[in-house]
This record gives structure tokens, sequence and C-alpha cells, in this order.
């Protein structure tokens, strides 16, 4: 279900568009910002980082995944991923995998548009059968 962007999710929004503004994609030029509370309450931003090898550019979960990882949080409560343009930007198939290492039954994702328009799922809807994932 997608819905208008609520005051609550304002800060995480703007921790994403903040890192989203630093992306380094001179290749694909989609920029994306993403940003996450964990276990501790601290929240931790990410954005794109390619690289002129391209398989080993990395997404902006996993940047802010890296941020958690760092400063000690291992349980991601929710996600939120900023979109460059007005269509959702769902993390793709490998970012799923991370964000399942971090999360369980209750991890909210929130996708935002660039217009402001929100999509809020459970992480287990993304990735059911999760490798890994049996935490409650
Ligand atoms: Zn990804």
């Amino acid at each position: 279900m997608s819905t208008t962007l609520s005051a609550q999710h304002q800060p995480l929004l703007a921790k994403a568009q903040q890192a989203q503004k630093n992306a380094h994609a001179p290749y694909s030029h989609f920029k994306v910002g993403a940003a996450l509370i964990d276990n501790t309450t601290q929240t931790h931003s990410g954005c794109n980082v390619e690289n002129a090898a391209y398989p080993l550019g990395q997404c902006a979960e996993a940047t802010a995944i890296g941020m958690m990882v760092v400063n000690g949080g291992n349980l991601i409560r929710e996600i939120l991923i900023a979109s460059p343009n007005d269509d959702f930007c769902p993390p793709c198939g490998g970012c799923r995998q991370k964000i399942a290492e971090f999360a369980d039954k209750n991890t909210l994702v929130h996708m935002v548009t660039q217009q402001g328009e929100i999509k809020t799922v459970l992480f287990s809807e993304l990735l059911p059968f999760a490798f890994g994932f049996d935490k409650d």
C-alpha cells in the first residue's frame, strides 16, 4: 500500500536524502539514498558507490548497513530507501539478502519516491523463505 509521507518518516527521509546527494553514480546517474534505525535507536545512512568495474559498485542499503555495523548496531528496525525519480526503488536481490542478515520479523522497509510517495512493507514480504532469516 502506498500513501503520503507522514511526519514520523521525516527524520529518516532527511538522512537518506542527504546521503543521496553524495552518491557516487557517474555511470548510472541513478543516485539512491538509504537510512535505517537500528536496535540501539541510532540512525545510519548510505548512498550507492559505483565503480568503473561495474560489479564492484555498492548499493545505498549496503553502505548504510556497513555504517550500522561500524557503530555497533546489529538489528535493523526500519530502513528507508529514497528513489531519485517517481518510481519506488525497492532493494535489489543482493540487498534483500544483506538486510536479511540484520532483520527480524518486525523489520520494516519504506520506499519513498522523489515526489514523497511512500510504500511500507514488512521485510519478510520482500524476501520470503530467505536464506539464514530465522530470527524472531
Ligand atoms: Zn542493492
